[in-house]
């Protein structure tokens, strides 16, 4: 029997970067090839070489379309990757549309751009659809997707090959996030796993519930109409602003708010919310189904306005309120938002609502902590706006959840390995799987290989 084995080259006891090499049935494959996030040496570590030749890998898989999963994959193959990339049919869309604005951004970067825009085609050549439930040969190793519920198109990985098992959750959605369906639970007749990687962003925190959080997010609205004041909302484009998108339509349909202009001022949640629109048959939940089969579009409010040029994007802080912006980037460290709070933030009737993460370092997070006056563009600005922070719209499974998502692993499963959280995170989930009776679970260290 050939040597099973999982190494992290990234998202070990950190959250962005998620990498790892998979040592199966003879071939090396990687799953996930992200970009690392936040941190002064982020663009440094970046740049730095996996630790294996690419020209020594088998294949790639990837689990979903997030940067921090997709955003150094034109780097691998402008480092001479030339292999089959597997990644679910609309991971491959999101990737193309993750990987280009990402070509664009590190343009700016100190030392270069990342990789340009060739190495992005020549990525997307590579790709390989596979869909949820169908089984795809790697030569000697079979891998097949499950749902992981987290975003459209999001996966659990499993590999099997050379009589060993593994089960690469990925990042492990949250229950009853709208649109898309739930993490997999019902296995079927799948067989036990050797080894799980389990992802652990929330391992030692509890969400709030999201009726909780919509009612806060109706009453900032609501008060906004009465007021006919202005919300911002930074938004991450794939998963938050669809999410966001369903949620003020179906609050307008169910009559508990007035039909408030909405503004979709991010090209790239623009191109984000097409996928998701598009991609309804083999990723949308029973809820959603429902209402297209009904006749009504989950992802369009009444009044809502997708804003695709600079121009117009500048002129809606000459309109008249009530309104609702949603414009990226999510923690406020580029994108359109920065002139939208430059006009806005200095209003005393407008509402910043921050619906995702705030990383340290970020405008986003300085804002939520309450500084009274930010730098933007080279101009001080005064923040007279009311900064609302809702915690409850994570893509992310908590503590709970993860645990009870791992006791449906179909098991006794022979390692389970925890990976992609902060160093609390990790040991807050390794503690409370140890509670759970689900024994032989260790945090994941970068840089270490684990047999299995
Ligand atoms: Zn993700």
């Amino acid at each position: 029997m050939d040597e099973a084995s999982i190494t992290f080259l990234g998202a070990a006891q950190r959250v962005t970067g998620s990498c790892s090499l998979v040592r199966l049935g003879g071939l090396r494959i990687l799953v996930d090839c992200g970009m690392i996030q936040g941190g002064d040496d982020a663009e440094e570590q970046n740049r730095e070489p996996l630790p294996i030749k690419p020209g020594e890998l088998d294949a790639v898989v990837l689990t979903h379309g997030h940067l921090d999963h997709t955003g150094r994959l034109p780097k691998l193959v402008a480092d001479g990757y030339a292999g089959p990339i597997f990644a679910h049919p609309v991971t491959v869309q999101l990737a193309e549309v993750v990987c280009r604005d990402s070509a664009r951004l590190s343009q700016s970067w100190e030392g270069g751009a990342l990789y340009d825009e060739a190495a992005v085609e020549r990525t997307l050549k590579l790709m390989q659809p596979v869909t949820y439930g169908q089984p795809q040969e790697l030569g000697g190793v079979r891998l097949t997707f499950h749902d992981a519920g987290h975003i459209l198109g999001s996966c659990h990985a499993e590999l099997a090959g050379g009589g060993k098992r593994l089960l690469m959750s990925g990042d492990v959605g949250a229950r009853d996030t709208p649109i898309i369906r739930d993490p997999t639970t019902d296995w079927g007749d799948t067989p036990r796993f050797d080894a799980a990687v389990v992802e652990s962003t929330y391992g030692n925190r509890l969400h709030k519930g999201r009726p909780e959080t919509l009612a806060e997010f109706e009453e900032i609205v609501q008060a906004a109409v009465r007021q006919r004041a202005v919300v911002l909302i930074p938004a991450f484009a794939i998963g938050r602003t669809q999410e966001l998108l369903f949620q003020l339509r179906n609050l307008e349909a169910e009559g508990r708010l007035p039909r408030v202009p909405v503004v979709l001022d991010s090209p790239m949640a623009n191109r984000v919310t097409a996928i998701y629109r598009s991609n309804v048959a083999d990723c949308y939940d029973q809820e959603s189904r429902a209402l297209l089969a009904s006749g009504k579009r989950p992802l369009r409010p009444e009044n809502l306005r997708e804003v695709t040029s600079a121009e117009e994007s500048k002129g809606l802080k000459k309109q008249a309120g009530p309104m609702i912006i949603v414009a990226g980037s999510g923690m406020c460290t580029g994108g359109r938002i920065l002139h939208h709070l430059k006009d806005f933030l200095p209003r005393k009737s407008t509402t910043v609502m921050f619906v995702g993460w705030q990383g340290q370092g970020t405008l986003g997070r300085r804002l939520v902590d309450g500084v009274k006056s930010v730098r933007i563009h080279r101009e001080q600005v005064e923040v007279q706006a009311r900064i609302a922070t809702l915690n409850g719209f994570s893509a992310h499974a908590d503590r709970d959840a993860l645990v009870a998502w791992a006791r449906k692993v179909p098991g006794p499963v022979g390692r389970f390995l925890v990976n992609h959280g902060e160093p609390d995170s990790t040991q807050g989930l390794v503690v409370a799987f140890g509670q759970a009776g689900l024994e032989r679970t260790s945090a994941a260290e970068m840089g270490q290989t684990y047999a299995f």
